[in-house]
């Protein structure tokens, strides 16, 4: 073949761009650009479709002219320099490779939304307060009030007080100090000014001692030197692991390093931030989903400056780059929240993990109830397992009563001992929180009388019954294991009676109850429903007061704003979680009891709480009374072995959902034949862990949601490289499928509901 008359090459840019489709897009680099490593992570604006969408070059190359016919040419970088570099990058590439997703909606995922768009890099210039010469002088005359009394403030400390500092001064205060000084800037008396680079927040202000278990947290900590190392500091709420967090980071920060904080979707207070900033005497910047996308950009942005050095976030948090970081610590590590459960579906501690180690530094997971993977990584020597024993006040653990509910009449699912415990909390003064366990679990069947419940004949064993859950109006139990189905019985198989329901009375029901039966005292509603954001629920837990009253709620209620006058918390619609499909049930369960039951009473007021339930005999609940969590896991993890759960075994889940359940079943029917053939080539015979087990397709434990017939398939095997392998060669062919057009359909890895 003859060589091209005339061939000039063409600079290439590959790019990631965020689409559901797992390869890069080549375009033709702006003309004159010479294609160089340092355009890898830098954003650029291209066509795509009849769409302009902003991608990340990937790599680079060069076609000869005749190749590069049919490319379209790609908008200069937004960036002058990389957005995403170094180990981010590397760590993006490695979250899109294990969870199967593109590389483009994972990058995509890892900006701020800001940054995602393509608006511009923000400044990072930090603001700062003081009084011109007017207010100087008109401060004096000023009425008292906020205003005169920030004003004050701002002439008593030399030089312009930077907002970190207002935050963390008037931190305690309910109206803050933004309106005051608005005022004061709208009367001339004050003026905003921005600083280049945040001056300390204030000089930091000394903690309590550490007690000895304390000390040798953070020593083991500080003992990592600056390399990788996982640690799990195991220690009840009110133990010190706050104050073990804080010295931590206090010696990061004074080797110049950064430190990333990871707290639940609730557990970011204004009341920790403040905490934050009065004891570390830096700036702490926070980053969660209450705050603007420039707000989060400008956080994201100033990280990768080196310019902020503590950031407390949520989740998405594991994000931010840390060009010099010294130490990440995940609190509450036991959290959903971490685990994000749509798009990218990655679990922010196990990613935090995944970047520690490619960032050589410590990575500390603290809990009072920690997850099953965690405890047995310490266990198996994986994490350094530090034990926090002892509350470090004086408050003492609550009693705990078991009521049994069995034939008793029930009003909103509430029994007569229940409500008899609340009247006598009311009337000693006290506050009532009862509790009502709500995880969306499918609902199962139970008998009132005797507690009977359904099981799968086929794959219940002495250790673990799997329950049968309830579908088709109740008319029909399926097993969301096996699939076996069967009709629901008329009567309980066990005693005959006829009060066999599906469990569940709602939040509203019972507010609607305790309201008629206590009209003295206010009853306080918490959920999704009657509260949005953590504002909200901090004013209406404020506006509650310490007056006695009942509240009523869900897991949003489970901790956050300290209420002191808390005597008595009732929980109703622990069976649900006794019972549940979902194999993680009991340890949520567990979980949460602890969590809720560590609310009741202070060192002075003994708490008292009661758990309402048809299963008094229960092993979970026995357990826990008797040894607490540690004794709950050890046995829970027992079962888990057996059963080949995590974290014994690892898991995949691939859900479709469409119109017609027969489309999404037809889908993941071929994928179940794409993954049987790719297990089928990968098969090695000389390793006996070399399978995978599908179990599928089955109802979704939410069948119908949004008009829409929701069905999964569950892949599991001893290791996760022969999942991992299998996926890889069987995912393009899935990709393909003519059924895969009619569903939207998802891959979840390591999925954490089921
Ligand atoms: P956790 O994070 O485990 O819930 P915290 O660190 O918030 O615990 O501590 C609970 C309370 O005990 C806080 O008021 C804290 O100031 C106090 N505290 C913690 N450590 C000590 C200590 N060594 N000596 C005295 N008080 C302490
Ligand atoms: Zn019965
Ligand atoms: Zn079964």
């Amino acid at each position: 073949m003859a060589e091209p008359v005339s061939s000039s090459s063409v600079a290439i840019w590959r790019v990631a761009v965020p689409v559901p489709l797992a390869r890069l897009f080549d375009y033709r680099a702006p003309d004159g650009h010479l294609p160089s490593e340092d355009d890898i992570g830098r954003r650029v604006r291209v066509p795509f479709g009849t769409r302009e969408l902003v991608g990340i070059v990937a790599a680079i190359g060069v076609a000869g002219a005749d190749d590069a016919v049919g490319l379209r040419d790609a908008g200069p970088a937004l960036d002058p320099t990389p957005v995403l570099q170094g180990e981010l990058y590397a760590s993006l590439a490695w979250l899109a490779r294990y969870t199967h997703a593109p590389l483009g909606e994972v990058l995509a995922t890892a900006l701020p939304t800001a940054l995602r768009q393509g608006d511009p890099l923000p400044a990072t210039h930090g603001w700062a307060w003081r009084l011109n010469e007017a207010g100087l002088t008109a401060r004096t005359r000023l009425r008292a009030g906020r205003p005169r009394q920030l004003a004050e403030f701002l002439a008593a400390v030399p030089g312009p007080v930077d907002e970190d500092r207002l935050d963390a001064e008037f931190a305690a205060s309910d109206t803050g100090w933004r309106s005051a000084a608005r005022a004061l800037a709208q009367r001339g008396l004050a003026e905003r000014i921005a600083t280049t680079r945040a001056a300390p927040a204030a000089l930091p202000r000394p903690g309590p001692d550490l007690n000895p278990d304390q000390r040798a947290a953070v020593d083991a900590v500080l003992g990592a030197g600056g390399g990788f190392a996982a640690l799990l500091l195991d220690g009840v709420t009110g133990s010190g692991k706050t104050e073990v967090y804080l010295h931590a980071i206090a010696d990061c920060l004074a080797r110049g390093r950064q430190a990333l904080v990871l707290v639940p979707e609730i557990g970011l207070t204004p009341q920790t931030l403040a905490r934050f900033r009065a004891r570390l005497g830096v700036p702490v910047h926070a980053l969660h989903s209450g705050l603007s996308d420039g707000e989060r950009a400008r956080t994201w942005v100033s990280m990768a400056r080196g310019e902020a050095r503590v950031v407390v976030g949520t989740r998405s948090a594991v994000f931010l780059p840390l060009p010099e970081a010294g130490l990440i610590i995940i609190d509450e590590e036991h959290d959903g929240s971490f685990k994000q459960l749509d798009g990218i579906r990655y679990h922010a501690r196990d990613f935090a993990l995944v970047r520690g180690k490619a960032l050589g530094v410590p990575v500390l997971l603290g809990s009072a109830t920690p997850s099953l993977e965690s405890l047995h990584n310490a266990q198996g020597g994986r994490y350094r397992h530090l034990r926090l024993p002892a509350r470090a006040g004086a408050a003492r653990p609550p009693h705990v009563r078991v009521l049994d509910v069995r034939k008793r009449p029930l009003e909103a699912g509430l029994s007569p001992e229940l409500l008899e415990g609340v009247a006598r909390a009311l009337e000693a003064g006290g506050q009532v929180l009862v509790f009502k366990n709500r995880r969306g679990y499918a609902p199962v069947l139970l008998c009132h009388d005797c507690g009977w419940s359904a099981h799968c004949p086929r794959c219940s064993t002495p250790e673990k019954g799997t329950p049968m859950t309830v579908h088709a109006a109740g008319r029909r139990l399926q097993c969301h294991h096996c699939g076996t189905r069967r009709p629901a019985p008329n009567a309980c198989p066990d005693c005959g009676g006829l009060a066999l329901q599906p469990q569940g009375a709602g939040t509203e029901r019972i507010e609607e109850v305790l309201s008629a039966r206590f009209p003295d005292v206010p009853v306080l509603r918490i959920d999704r429903g009657t509260t949005h954001g953590r504002d909200a629920l901090e004013k209406h837990l404020a506006a509650f007061g310490d007056a006695p009253g009942i509240l009523v709620g869900t897991q949003m209620l489970a901790k956050g704003h300290d209420l002191p006058n808390l005597i008595l918390v009732a929980v109703v619609g622990i069976d649900e979680g006794l019972f549940s499909a979902d194999f993680r049930a009991p340890e949520k369960l567990a979980q949460l009891l602890i969590q809720v039951a560590g609310r009741a009473g202070r060192a002075d007021k003994p708490g008292q709480v009661l758990l309402q339930t048809h299963h008094p005999e229960h092993p979970l609940l026995l357990t826990l009374l008797d040894g607490g969590y540690a004794a709950f896991a050890g046995t829970e993890l027992a079962q888990r072995e057996v059963a080949g759960f995590p974290p014994f075994g690892h898991l995949v889940m691939l859900r479709a959902e469409a119109r017609q359940v027969e489309q999404a079943n037809a889908f993941l029917r071929a994928a179940r034949a794409a993954i049987d053939s790719a297990a089928d080539e990968l098969f090695d015979p000389a390793d006996p862990d070399a399978m995978i087990e599908l179990n599928g397709p089955l109802p979704a434990p939410m069948p119908r949601r949004a008009g829409y017939q929701r069905e999964q398939l569950l892949l599991s095997s001893p290791t996760r490289r022969h999942l991992h392998a299998a996926l890889d060669v069987a995912l393009p062919a899935i990709h393909a499928l003519p059924e895969a057009r009619k569903v939207r359909w998802s891959l979840d890895v390591d999925p954490t509901d089921l």
